[in-house]
């Protein structure tokens, strides 16, 4: 990090946590001692879920969380697994369903870059960010989707048998040269999602994704830690200011609540308006 960048605006104070909307329903987060993982697990434990914290490296980091969220009240316990790997997914599942009882928010977030030139990008690039981005939430979907029928609907936890909350991006549709893989996963995310929507509502599973855009964490630290980078990047941002994690914490923790009941198959994009193609503003 060479300078600290001045943010034209950045929110003042941190909004109060929504009411403990979730309590007794038992969360996953893939991903979760990081960036957002870290702050929807958090959330989801402030909103009153027990919350299963995934990770695949930080044995601290994800201690920290697990700390986090039973200082909020509620249950947690990290589970190393890495997303990609259907056996590892199947037997941390096995593992959260004996240690909560069952699962009823599965939100998948693990997520990786492995940028690259389209004519150099190799395959293994190609392949881990597939692996990681789009089959990680598909194995994690499907072992959630098949606890959920399992359990059915339990009116007094949730109107819903359960909810799957994919991770996407703004570049499920926009497109993103220099990340063909990165784009390729996501816009994958996105029919994955509704083609899971459409095929488990009648088993009441809602299953919707949420779409940042620029989100202040780790995974995108370039495009923010120096003005310069901070100043390019609000050129495509109408909303003048970077994304926080807390940003899409909030809306996960409503998008898991029976208050987006009636909400299936939908991405929420969480962008500051990127995703109003700003160049156009002045250009059309
Ligand atoms: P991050 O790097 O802070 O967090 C990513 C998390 O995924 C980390 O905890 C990492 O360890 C974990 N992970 C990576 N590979 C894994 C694997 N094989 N198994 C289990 N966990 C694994 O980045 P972030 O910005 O918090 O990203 C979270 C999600 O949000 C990703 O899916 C990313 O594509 C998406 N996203 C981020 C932004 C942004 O601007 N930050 C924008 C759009 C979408």
């Amino acid at each position: 990090m060479t300078d600290t960048p001045t943010p034209s605006y950045i929110p003042a104070t941190p909004l109060p946590p929504l009411p403990r909307m979730l309590a007794g329903q038992k969360a996953i987060v893939t991903g979760a001692n990081s960036g957002i993982g870290e702050a929807v697990a958090v959330a989801l434990g402030e909103a009153g879920a027990d919350v299963a914290v995934n990770y695949v490296a930080g044995d601290d980091a994800a201690q920290a969380v697990v700390a986090r969220i039973e200082a909020a009240g509620s249950r947690a316990k990290a589970y190393k697994a890495d997303v990609s790997d259907e056996a590892q997914v199947e037997a941390m599942f096995a593992s959260v369903v004996a240690d909560f009882g069952t699962v009823d928010i599965c939100v998948a977030n693990a997520g990786l870059q492995r940028d690259s030139a389209f004519t150099t990008m190799t395959l293994a690039q190609w392949q881990k960010v597939i692996d990681v981005n789009l089959t990680g939430q598909f194995l994690c979907a499907r072992a959630a989707a098949k606890e959920f029928v399992r359990r059915g609907v339990v009116p007094e936890v949730s109107r819903a048998a359960g909810k799957i909350i994919c991770m996407s991006s703004v570049h499920q549709v926009i497109p993103w040269a220099g990340h063909v893989n990165y784009a390729s996963s996501k816009g994958g995310v996105d029919m994955l999602m509704q083609s899971m929507a459409q095929e488990l509502a009648p088993q009441r599973i809602r299953v919707n994704s949420i779409a940042p855009g620029a989100i202040r964490t780790p995974i995108n630290t370039a495009a923010w830690d120096t003005q310069e980078a901070y100043d390019k990047l609000m050129t495509l941002v109408p909303y003048g200011r970077i994304g926080e994690p807390g940003d899409i914490a909030q809306t996960a923790v409503w998008l898991a609540s029976d208050h987006a009941d009636y909400i299936v198959g939908t991405t929420v994009f969480i962008d500051g308006g990127m995703t109003l193609y700003p160049g156009f503003a002045t250009n059309g």
